[in-house]
């Protein structure tokens, strides 16, 4: 079985999120969309609350599973027998970020790949970041986000 780590924090995710995890399931038998549990970043939603939206927005993808983890990426990926990581890029300023990370794992696990999807070009604008920015700021977010984002987002801000 050919099985990908999506590895992120999704907080939230976004349709930029969503295109790379359906691309991703097309090419692999499955594709497990690892939630970050960063202790050293104060998220807006918790973990758990990133997982149950995750979950969500994916349910009509049968491949796709989502899980929350702690620590290094590459231990994940081993804990779940996949062989590679997939990442969005948006543009060069992801590059170089990315591209250390993927090196550092490589040195790491060397049995593990790191593959890059590049983001389609209606996407390539769009962070989590964003989103959270123009919610908090009570802007209609439909346009960037699922429903179900948006409902959580609506409540944590409660429009
Ligand atoms: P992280 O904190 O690990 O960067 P994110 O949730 O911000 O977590 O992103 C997870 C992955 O999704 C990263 O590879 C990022 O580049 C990618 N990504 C984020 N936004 C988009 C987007 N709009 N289009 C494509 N990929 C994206």
């Amino acid at each position: 079985m050919r099985r990908a780590v999506y590895p992120g924090s999704f907080d939230p995710v976004t349709y930029g999120h969503l295109d790379i995890i359906r691309r991703a399931a097309s090419i692999f038998d499955e594709v497990v969309i690892g939630v970050l549990r960063n202790s050293q970043k104060t998220p807006l939603f918790s973990v758990e609350e990133r997982v149950k939206i995750l979950k969500e927005v994916t349910t009509d993808i049968p491949n796709v599973v989502v899980r929350s983890f702690e620590g290094l990426s590459v231990n994940f990926v081993r804990d779940c027998d996949a062989q590679v990581i997939i990442r969005g890029l948006r543009a060069m300023t992801d590059f170089e970020n990315e591209l250390h990370m993927a090196q550092t794992n490589k040195v790491l696990m060397p049995e593990i790949d790191t593959m890059f999807l590049v983001t389609s070009l209606n996407y390539a604008y769009l962070s989590s970041t964003t989103v959270r920015e123009l919610a908090s700021f009570k802007s209609d977010v439909s346009a960037f986000a699922p429903p179900a984002v948006v409902k959580a987002l609506n409540e944590k801000f409660s429009l």
